[in-house]
C-alpha cells in the first residue's frame, strides 16, 4: 500500500519571509544587548552575538529538517505485531513562540501499527525536528501526532508531552515547579479507554 505523503504544516513557512544575512542577525543581537542596558562593545560581550547566532542555528535547525524524509522509510514485515509501540522519555528542548523562551521536558510517543512500522529512532527524530521550531506545546503535540498519522496510517497514535516553560518559571508569574502536560489521542487510543489508560500507565512508569 502506498502512502500519499502529506507535508506537515511548517510553522513560519511563509514564502514572503526572507532569511536575513548572518551580519543582520549579529546586528540584531547587538541591538538586544544594548536594549538590555549593556555595552555590546565591551570585551566580554564582543563575541556574544556570534555565539548567540550560532546557538540559534542549533536551537532552530528544525526549519531546515524534513519530517517527511525521516518517516518515509517504513517496514512492512512486522510478523503480525499489532500492539502498542511506545517511546518513553524523549527529551524535548523547544522554545515557545510567545517569548522565544525555552521549554524543556519529555515526550511519550506511541502508536499501534497497521501493517507497517518505522524505525523507532525516527520517532524521536520527529519530536526533535518539530521541537526545534517555534510553536506552542499544544501545537507541538498535534504536529507529532499528525506526522505519524499521515505517514504510517496506524490504528492509533498517543502523544504526551510534559514540560516546564521558562517563560513561566523565570518571568511573569515565576511559578517554579509548574509543568504543563498536553496529550493527543487518535484512532484506537481515542475510542478505547482501556488502551488510553495503558498508555498513560506505561508512559508514567
Ligand atoms: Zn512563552
Amino acid at each position: 500500500m502506498s502512502v500519499t505523503p502529506v507535508k506537515p504544516v511548517l510553522v513560519g513557512d511563509n514564502d514572503e519571509v526572507q532569511r536575513p544575512s548572518r551580519e543582520q542577525a549579529l546586528e540584531a543581537v547587538r541591538t538586544l544587548l544594548a536594549w538590555a542596558g549593556d555595552d555590546p562593545d565591551r570585551p566580554g560581550l564582543v563575541d556574544t552575538p556570534k555565539r548567540v547566532v550560532d546557538a540559534y542555528g542549533e536551537w532552530f535547525d528544525g526549519y531546515d529538517a524534513d519530517v517527511e524524509k525521516e518517516l518515509s522509510r517504513t517496514f512492512e514485515d512486522v510478523q503480525g505485531y499489532d500492539d502498542m509501540v511506545l517511546l518513553r522519555d524523549i527529551e524535548v528542548e523547544s522554545h515557545c513562540e510567545h517569548h522565544m523562551a525555552p521549554f524543556l521536558g519529555k515526550a511519550f510517543v506511541a502508536y499501534i501499527p497497521n501493517e507497517k512500522v518505522v524505525g523507532i529512532s525516527k520517532l524521536a527524530r520527529v519530536v526533535e525536528i518539530f521541537a526545534r521550531r517555534l510553536q506552542t506545546q499544544e501545537v507541538l503535540t498535534n504536529q507529532i501526532a499528525a506526522a505519524i498519522e499521515s505517514h504510517l496510517q496506524p490504528q492509533g497514535v498517543a502523544i504526551l508531552i510534559d514540560a516546564e516553560h521558562q517563560c513561566m518559571t523565570t518571568r511573569g508569574v515565576h511559578h517554579r515547579h509548574v509543568s504543563t502536560i498536553t496529550t493527543r489521542f487518535t484512532g484506537a487510543f481515542k475510542s478505547d479507554a482501556a488502551l488510553k489508560d495503558r498508555f498513560l500507565k506505561l508512559a508514567k512508569g
